[in-house]
């Protein structure tokens, strides 16, 4: 059975980030107990995540977090979420945006105490 540290290491092994739903492919788990290690992996700041689309499905890019270089990246991490629009390169109406709200949200839930919460695009009116 893979450890935290199993999946810290596959995760930083790629440059790019992975995407949440090749990490447990990969790792031979199911996705419940994938999101139980990258929820404790967020949690303890040693990665960060950004949301994705691939072939419709939404899900996660989980990038290893450098503690090297991270102090050069938080006005774009003030959260466990990645600033989105960095490096985006989908269609941009940022009022109609998932990815976006769901970032500003999750500034305004954290400094108000924490409560995780998720948008889906639909509630914007935006197809997957
Ligand atoms: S607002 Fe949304 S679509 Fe526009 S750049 Fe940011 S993340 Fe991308």
């Amino acid at each position: 059975m893979p450890s935290d540290a199993d999946a810290l290491e596959f995760i930083k092994s790629h440059e790019n980030g992975i995407l949440q739903s090749d990490l447990w492919k990969a790792l031979k788990i199911d996705s419940r107990k994938c999101s139980r290690i990258v929820a404790k992996l967020l949690k303890e700041n040693l990665i960060t995540r950004q949301v994705e689309s691939t072939d419709g499905i939404r899900t996660y890019r989980l990038l290893y977090l450098d503690k090297s270089n991270s102090s050069r990246f938080k006005s774009l991490m003030p959260v466990h979420i990645f600033e989105p629009c960095a490096g985006c390169i989908e269609e941009c109406e940022p009022e109609h945006c998932a990815k976006l709200s769901e970032w500003i949200f999750s500034i305004v839930i954290h400094a108000e105490g924490g409560v995780e919460f998720k948008i889906s695009q639909e509630d914007y009116g935006q197809d997957t």
